[in-house]
């Protein structure tokens, strides 16, 4: 017969997996990205003077003219020019404003999800960002954070990274397409860089090596070939400007004649064709034009005619494979930026089952950036990874916090050292609080957050995305370490060491204690129970996130860390305010009451700690002597002896008293009887039951 508690569970875990799978739906459920309407959008707030605006044929933004009919410049929204996904995973839609001389006249945000800007950080920092750009030409190199040669740089939004640098690439690529697609901005200027020229010569596995080749494979299947066999079309395809890779390909004679021949702005573009069928096709042999390839970027489309086309039958490259087809074309039709990635598209007719091809089109495509050992920007790469300037921001920081939590993972490994002096232990671990506040939560502004984990989820569920847990190196690293740290010795590492909120509350309660503030502790009755509140208010936040994010966000509000870390308390909402001071107060005489009840990261955390290899040590006499059991502030240890891995903040202190010969009392009373000079058979009896007891659980 199933008990009432059994009972409980059981429906309270179906209604969980009913609301979570739900939940899960909801996310996966993609959002319409609006249209550009300059009837219903601030237009004129982004291209000040405008009166009038028109569809522009250049691309999908508005050209906006004066009273007097004047051309004043054009505005896009961000969306129908790039995809640059911030941390809510979607774009932030902007509106941007340029002038005819290539000039950024506004930027207004229409629409973004991220979270930490609806609950947390004031929106205003986000417009105080924007405003920035205002009278910048599209050309200019901005970098968010620390600056590097060549370019300005513009304050990061503390606590919203990835927002920031979201929005950067976001304002500079959409004002960049406009200015190139209208012609007041050219390639070459919007991003100067340059093909490395070298002396080498590379072969064919170098290449491979270096990255400089970008693939396309369409296979007989997805083309609906009856019985396919293989790949309809294999192509690769790359760029030989740079001597290295054009001399390879086409020996020194032929590469110099075709760089010779190329016109200004023109480019090599090299495709090489295995496969069933051919990239090539027939139909350029009528009109003229191939029609199965071409490429994209950007807004613009590069499209091959027979006068750009060379017919590449033999590789040069040492160690080349055969191909069955090649060809070079001087991109032309419009400007091509060789360091910005490009789209390679192959249109292919669908097999119609009867023996020939349909007019059924079907396209496929892939994108490719040439490596940096063959093309260089003059400035900062504006196309680097969103990561790659956050971790240049905060390089001294990684250094400092990897140092930090080094040090305490050398202290849990060096166990007998850690716990072999209680004093020295308690002043370790004080240091080590003290240093988290101050250094983790105070100066790098690096809480982990429950909202991590719930992102995290997301990810899994919506969409994986390396470059999110990447752009925040802080956070990344502090997640490495729970991950270790929670495996090997349990979350109590984090949370009792680390934790900057955590060691905060157990400093201030050991104020409180200096001071002879009364201490408080819940009813053992009251205190088991509630101990599992921690696990629901996680399950629910888990749910309303993956429903909605900015709810969850909301919601993961319980969490006082923005406010104790990121945004000053006194500024927020009063209702944030008056929780936050209302824990700090509690904790100065409870030891700990958010960490043990409330927190939903501790109770994520501590699932996953459940199943650590090494906790403090035990012995069989611990069941009986109880003397750990009451300097336990978290209550961890049962009244059998051992230790409840999820409740354990590994304090060590039990440890220490393992050790200690003269506080255990089982182990002064094996010294006792060891000192006697003579010892009874009751001793006898009582220390040989001693020594038994003494070995490890
Ligand atoms: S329970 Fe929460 S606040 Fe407390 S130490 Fe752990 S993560 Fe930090
Ligand atoms: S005293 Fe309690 S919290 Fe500290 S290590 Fe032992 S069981 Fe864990």
């Amino acid at each position: 017969m199933i008990s009432t508690r059994s009972l409980f569970c059981r429906l309270t875990f179906f209604l969980f997996a009913f609301l979570f799978a739900e939940a899960a739906s909801f996310a996966s459920s993609p959002r319409r990205s609006m249209r550009l309407d300059c009837q219903k959008m601030p237009c004129v707030q982004v291209l000040p003077g405008a009166v009038s605006f028109s569809a522009s044929p250049k691309g999908p933004f508005v050209a906006g003219y004066d009273a007097q009919k004047k051309l004043l410049g054009w505005v896009v929204l961000s969306t129908d020019v790039v995809d640059i996904p911030a941390y809510s995973s979607k774009p932030m839609e902007t509106l941007v404003g340029l002038d005819p001389q290539g000039a950024i006249t506004g930027v207004q945000v229409i629409h973004h999800s991220e979270p930490i800007l609806l609950v947390g950080i004031p929106e205003k920092a986000l417009h105080d960002f924007t405003k920035f750009y205002v009278g910048k030409k599209a050309s200019t190199p901005v970098v968010v954070g620390r600056a590097s040669k060549g370019a300005v740089s513009v304050d990061v939004i503390s606590g919203a990274t990835v927002t920031a640098l979201a929005q950067n690439k976001t304002v500079l690529e959409s004002a960049r397409a406009v200015g190139i697609a209208t012609g007041v901005l050219s390639v070459s200027a919007a991003t100067p860089g340059r093909f490395i020229q070298s002396t080498e010569v590379w072969d064919w596995q170098r290449m491979r090596k270096e990255g400089v080749w970008g693939r396309l494979t369409v296979t007989e299947r997805q083309m609906g070939v009856k019985n396919p066999q293989g790949e309809f079309v294999d192509l690769w395809y790359t760029l030989a400007d740079a001597p290295q890779v054009g001399r390879s390909l086409f020996g020194e004679r032929t590469y110099a004649y075709l760089m010779k021949r190329r016109k200004a702005g023109q480019h090599l573009l090299v495709v090489l064709g295995q496969g069933s069928d051919s990239f090539k096709g027939s139909a350029f042999v009528r009109g003229g034009i191939f029609d199965r390839v071409r490429v994209e970027q950007g807004l613009r489309e590069l499209i091959f005619r027979d006068t750009d086309y060379f017919n590449l039958t033999n590789l040069n490259s040492k160690g080349a494979p055969r191909f069955k087809e090649g060809a070079v074309f001087f991109t032309s039709g419009a400007p091509l930026d060789p360091g910005a990635p490009f789209r390679m598209i192959f249109l292919g007719s669908r097999y119609d089952g009867t023996g020939g091809f349909n007019r059924d089109f079907r396209q496929f495509q892939s994108t490719h950036r040439l490596p940096r050992s063959v093309y260089q920007f003059d400035g900062p790469d504006p196309y680097a990874a969103m990561y790659v300037q956050a971790w240049r921001n905060r390089s001294t920081e990684v250094v400092v916090l990897i140092s930090l939590l080094l040090f305490v993972m050398g202290l849990f490994t060096a166990r007998r050292f850690l716990t072999g002096e209680m004093l020295r232990l308690k002043r370790l671990h004080v240091g080590v609080m003290l240093a988290s506040v101050l250094l983790i939560g105070v100066w790098m502004r690096a809480q982990p957050s429950v909202t991590q984990l719930l992102t995290l989820a997301d990810s899994v569920i919506h969409k994986w995305r390396w470059d999110l847990f990447f752009s925040e190196p802080l956070i990344f690293v502090l997640w490495i370490f729970i991950a270790i740290v929670s495996i090997i010795w349990g979350r109590g590492v984090f949370c009792g060491w680390v934790c900057p909120y955590g060691a905060m509350t157990e400093l201030l309660h050991k104020l409180g204690r200096k001071l002879k503030l009364p201490d408080f502790e819940l009813p053992e009755k009251i205190h088991t129970p509630l101990r599992y509140l921690r696990y629901v208010v996680f399950a629910v936040l888990l749910v309303v996130f993956l429903i909605s994010p900015i709810w969850g966000e909301t919601m993961a509000e319980i969490e006082p860390f923005k406010s104790t870390f990121l945004v000053y308390a006194w500024k927020r909402p009063w209702g944030f305010f008056l929780w936050w001071i209302l824990l700090l107060s509690l904790s100065l005489f409870w030891w700990r009451p958010f960490c043990r009840y409330l927190c939903p990261l501790g109770g994520a955390l501590a699932i996953f700690g459940s199943f650590r290899i090494s906790g403090p040590k035990r012995r069989s006499f611990c069941s009986s002597c109880q003397i750990c059991t009451k300097g336990c502030e978290p209550k961890a240890i049962r009244p059998n002896g051992t230790i409840d891995p999820r409740e354990c903040l590994s304090c060590m202190e039990c440890e220490a008293t393992y050790r200690n010969d003269k506080v255990c009392p089982p182990l002064v009373g094996i010294e006792r009887i060891l000192r006697k000079a003579e010892q009874s058979e009751e001793d006898k009896k009582r220390l040989a039951r001693l020594m038994e007891q003494r070995k490890d659980v």
